[in-house]
């Protein structure tokens, strides 16, 4: 394409919102052939909130937001909100910490207390009445919280982010012109796995450290060039490593420093808009 192809196309996109930072990944986009997605803030609307609170509620609840006042994670936003709907007061906390990840731990009068995956509430015990509840619920495309004390599961959060209304559309159209689609998570398998059945992903990485992100993409550019979708602060090396890196207009700077795309709408279709773009861009007969 001559430089004035390109500053129309990168022109376009940007009246459509789809702020491309150069003509070169505009080209990229081109040559896409797998299109990665983060799950919550990008699929997702990035808004859970709490919709079932299992054990003694008001112990659970207490405990939990004690934790989660010191976090800054989106499910932290959910516990407290909740917390603060049923009036329940958070209890004082010392030696909070934040593993990445996995949750939060700190000391609750004196005993050790933690809010996380299972993985984080691994060494403790749980009811198998508990299990079965926490499967259920990852079933039914919610997050579920581990809430700990001592060496004991005493109850769980379950936490829900609907996809976005676009997403389902936005996945399809990618389909359509035969490009693959994945989700890459931090969150449970289950849970990752209904929210694609949802949204008709194709494929689900699950259980993602944060920074394993990227090491996910670069193994799947064995198969060509890869975009990544994301709007975290970890979403960063996993948009700078990807070919393409498409970062959500609502995310943090972080992540929209690190893209070549920033979609300004937080719209998902405009992936599709960006690739319709680059094959207008490029395959101009001269
Ligand atoms: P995501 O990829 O969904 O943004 P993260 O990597 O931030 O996920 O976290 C992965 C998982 O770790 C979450 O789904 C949750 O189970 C657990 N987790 C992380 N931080 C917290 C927290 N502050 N409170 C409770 N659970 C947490
Ligand atoms: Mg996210």
């Amino acid at each position: 394409a001559t430089p004035t192809a390109l500053m129309v196309g990168t022109g376009r996109g940007a009246k459509m919102g789809i702020l491309i930072k150069n003509g070169e990944v505009l080209e990229a986009v081109n040559d896409v052939k797998t299109v990665v997605f983060d799950k919550t803030g990008t699929i997702t609307v990035g808004q859970p909130r709490v919709t079932d609170v299992v054990g003694n509620q008001s112990r659970v609840l207490a405990v939990a937001a004690g934790l989660e006042e010191s976090s800054e994670h989106p499910l932290a936003t959910a516990i407290l909100k909740r917390a603060q709907a049923d009036q329940i007061e958070a209890g004082p906390v010392t030696d909070f910490h934040a593993i990445e990840g996995k949750g939060v731990e700190a000391t609750v009068a004196g005993q050790h207390a933690l809010v996380g995956n299972q993985k984080l509430a691994a060494d403790l015990t749980v009811s198998p009445a508990l299990q079965q509840q926490a499967a259920d619920l990852q079933a039914a495309a919610k997050t579920v919280v581990y809430v700990g004390v001592d060496q004991e599961v005493i109850g769980l959060i379950a936490i829900q982010d609907e996809p976005k209304a676009t997403s389902k559309q936005a996945i399809a159209d990618l389909k359509a012109r035969g490009l693959k689609t994945v989700m890459l998570t931090g969150d449970n398998e289950r849970v990752a796995q209904a929210i694609a059945n949802q949204v008709g992903i194709d494929e689900v990485i699950a259980d993602v450290l944060p920074g394993d992100k990227a090491d996910h993409v670069q193994a799947l550019q064995a198969d060509g060039k890869v975009a990544f979708v994301g709007d975290g602060i970890n979403d960063a090396p996993a948009l700078t490593v990807a070919d393409v890196g498409i970062a959500m207009g609502s995310g943090t700077d972080v992540a929209i420093d690190a893209g070549g795309i920033v979609l300004v709408k937080n719209d998902l279709r405009d992936v599709d808009r960006a690739l319709a773009l680059s094959r207008k861009t490029f395959n101009r007969i001269k």
